[in-house]
């Protein structure tokens, strides 16, 4: 099969390799399409993974060609989404139900062989059955509505509350579209790109803002609800200065720089008693979670957009060319779908 290998960081070769060999309590996916997720770029390009080679990719959905004796309820042809962390199911977090935390876990992409390949080994526990109407693209882009929906809940009642996004890419997006389904009143979207903050409006946000300033500005006496998603100091240090008096602001994104939080911000968090939220993976009990089958629901009945991301579709011959023009920002993009068994 061809699938592109990670030697090193910044060494990313589209080769032919065996198809993998499936355990009897795994499933071969054949895979329809893996997007490409923020933590890709620092990992293929600078930070790298845990083994090499490796096959990175891990938001992906496919379809079932074979099944190991043991694995029942799956069959050929099935399309399947597939949950990327694999918990050890035996630490104190997993035992709690709180797989997101798992102490002792594998995952597809960084640990394990993932889905940047024709085809992947999927323990069956993994793997989550779609309907059968479902895009097989949708199904690729569950991870991010799940993160973004793991992050939402912790916020609390979203009824007719005033929310703001920070960072419009697809998780960003997708926590646009929950926080209204949800019942959000206005809906703010920040993000410096005018083309991502366009997207935010298709998602369904009142407002935009294309700088801190801009929605600091449209705060007034605060948003009850940040959903932080660019990752980036700034944006990070502004979510606790937009929020309202006992506002909650949940945390997805991932910094690689220090992040500083100046006196007034700090004040703002004190004197309004803001409550922080870290929010790590998409997953609750029973696994995956209602993160992952509420995404799958709202995905299929048309009620999640998800179309309007896709800024590319290629085939695995791109993977390499592609990390290096995303770390360097030469392309717009939002969401990059590859599609491995397309020619
Ligand atoms: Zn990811
Ligand atoms: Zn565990």
């Amino acid at each position: 099969m061809t699938a592109a290998l990670m030697y090193e960081p910044g060494d990313v070769r589209v080769e032919q390799v065996e198809i993998p060999a499936i355990g009897p309590d795994d499933l071969l996916v054949k895979v329809a399409a893996c997007g490409v997720c923020g933590s890709d770029i620092p990992r293929m390009n600078f930070s790298g993974a845990y083994r090499y080679p490796l096959i990175c990719g891990h938001e992906f959905s496919g379809h079932v060609v074979d099944a190991g004796a043991n694995v029942t309820g799956f069959a050929q042809g099935d399309l399947v989404s597939v949950p990327p962390l694999l918990p050890c199911r035996n630490c104190e977090s997993c035992a709690e139900g709180n797989f997101s935390l798992c102490e002792n876990y594998d995952y597809f992409g960084s640990r394990r062989d993932g889905a940047y390949a024709q085809f992947v080994d999927v323990p069956a526990d993994n793997a989550l059955l779609m309907p059968k109407d479902l895009d097989p693209r949708a199904a690729a882009m569950i991870d991010p509505s799940a993160i973004a929906l793991h992050a939402v809940l912790k916020c609390g009642d979203m009824t007719d509350k005033r929310v703001a996004v920070l960072g419009a890419g697809p998780i960003g997006l997708f926590a646009v579209q929950w926080a209204k389904l949800l019942g959000a009143g206005e809906v703010l979207a920040l993000d410096l790109s005018e083309e991502k903050a366009q997207m935010a409006r298709v998602a369904g946000a009142d407002l935009t803002a294309l700088t801190s300033e801009e929605a600091l500005e449209a705060a007034g006496r605060g948003f009850d609800v940040i959903i932080e998603t660019a990752g980036v100091p700034p944006t990070i240090a502004l979510a606790p200065n937009l929020a309202a008096r006992h506002g909650h602001a949940a945390f997805i994104g991932i910094p690689h720089q220090p992040v500083q939080l100046d006196k007034g911000t700090f004040s703002n968090f004190l004197r309004h008693e803001v409550s922080l939220h870290g929010s790590w993976n998409s997953f609750s009990a029973p696994f995956p979670g209602t993160e992952w089958t509420d995404s799958a629901d709202r995905l299929s009945d048309g009620s999640l957009k998800w179309e309007f991301m896709i800024t590319h579709e290629l085939p695995l011959a791109e993977v390499p060319g592609t990390m290096k023009a995303l770390a360097d920002r030469s392309i717009f993009s939002s969401k990059v779908l590859f599609m491995p068994n397309q020619p």
